[in-house]
């Protein structure tokens, strides 16, 4: 049997007929950037978020770069997140000149770790991005509270966790912004790039609007430097169709990652540790994560049965070559460092069965037998 890591096209045989109907309204109206089905998105993304305003851009790392020049996060700056997280969530505070300071995880949750977050806080720190990573939101309560305490800008990078869930509020209700990827990959995905930014902060998501179209306000006048970024009518009408479904297809995944939880007991493996969900949070399993023994072995031997699995993230951000100048060492976050070599994301997609289930954990079963 071959399983897949993500398989889209059940996805799209489903929807052919809407999505199609959809694009061919987009290309009669010849309307293309900025238009009617980008403005619906952004009205119900907001409202989804139990946010004010949603800004269409062009990606999820967009979204975070937007969002850092929208607080004000210059050159020479400190941004404060996890170094266990996509490579874009540091790749944004980079590009504008200012100084990632990585903090550890917490090991069950694999989210920054907020103990470990004031002592990295200096008179340079302007923002925090937590990184709900997997699908579970990082602890807001005691994030928020430090970044109250030092008045520092808090920005949610929820790429993995469109719907997530923290002491009943959506992520999107938290930080000063949120910023969603559309990723084809993630749970709500485009056919193309495409992000947003949500926030319940009128100046920001004004700030953010402009920063989006070469910092044009009113059109052809610019008094700050902004860039093209812009989401586009064709993946805003794809976006739209797909959003219906969103709720139907997380809900999917979470009860994919209860069998996946129930197949490991039932197979008794001990050398693997599932995903933790913290009783105040929904997770909605972007990725079903294990903790593994042997866990590079453990991947190859799955993919020569045919079950897909992938290493995110395999390198931590503090010991990225191009980080180097940082100065940050091995050893420096050992939680991460830790995670790196553990950590194995399998088979998920709402579209999974039972049986691909069933197959991928009693191949890990096999292996555990043999070795
Ligand atoms: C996908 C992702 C991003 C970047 O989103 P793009 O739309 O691919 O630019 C940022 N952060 C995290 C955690 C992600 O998973």
């Amino acid at each position: 049997m071959n399983v897949p890591m993500l398989d889209l096209t059940e996805q799209y045989d489903a929807l052919k007929s809407e999505i199609h109907n959809k694009l061919e309204e987009v290309m009669t109206s010849s309307q293309f950037i900025l238009g009617p089905n980008v403005k619906i998105l952004e009205q119900s993304l907001a409202a989804y978020s139990n946010a004010e305003d949603g800004i269409g851009v062009a990606s999820g790392s967009d979204a975070l770069h937007l969002s850092l020049l929208a607080a004000g996060v210059e050159e020479g700056d400190e941004v404060i997140l996890p170094a266990f997280t996509f490579f874009a969530t540091a790749g944004a505070v980079a590009r504008i000149g200012a100084v990632p300071k990585f903090v550890d995880i917490e090991p069950e949750g694999y989210n920054i770790d907020p103990d470990e977050i004031e002592e990295v806080i200096s008179v340079r720190t302007k923002a925090i991005i937590p990184v709900h990573l997997y699908g579970q939101t990082a602890d807001m309560d005691s994030i928020l509270k430090t970044a109250s305490k030092y008045n520092i800008a808090v920005i949610e990078d929820a790429a993995q966790a469109i719907g997530a869930e923290y002491k009943g509020k959506k992520s999107g209700e938290f930080g000063d912004t949120c910023c969603f990827s559309f990723f084809p990959t993630k749970n709500l995905g485009a056919y193309g790039d495409a992000g947003m930014v949500v926030t319940n902060n009128d100046d920001l998501a004004e700030k953010i609007k402009v920063l989006r179209v070469h910092g044009s306000k009113p059109k052809y006048h610019h008094h700050v430097l902004g860039y093209n970024s812009r989401l586009d009518e064709i993946q805003a009408a794809v976006l739209n169709v797909k959003n219906k479904y969103l709720e139907t297809w997380n809900d999917k995944r979470q009860e994919k990652a209860a069998i996946y939880d129930e197949l490991l007991k039932e197979y008794n493996i001990l050398e693997v540790i599932p995903p933790k969900v913290f009783g105040d949070r929904r997770h909605v399993f972007h990725q079903y994560t294990i903790r593994a023994e042997q866990r590079d072995d453990l991947q190859t031997y799955l993919k020569e049965q045919g079950v897909s699995s992938m290493i995110y993230y395999p390198i931590p951000l503090h010991l990225q070559p191009v980080f180097s100048d940082l100065g940050y060492e091995e050893g420096d976050l050992p939680v991460t460092e830790q995670a790196c070599k553990e950590v194995l994301s399998l088979p998920m997609f709402p579209e999974l069965t039972e049986e691909q289930q069933r197959y991928v954990i009693h191949q890990i079963s096999n292996f555990y037998k043999n070795n």
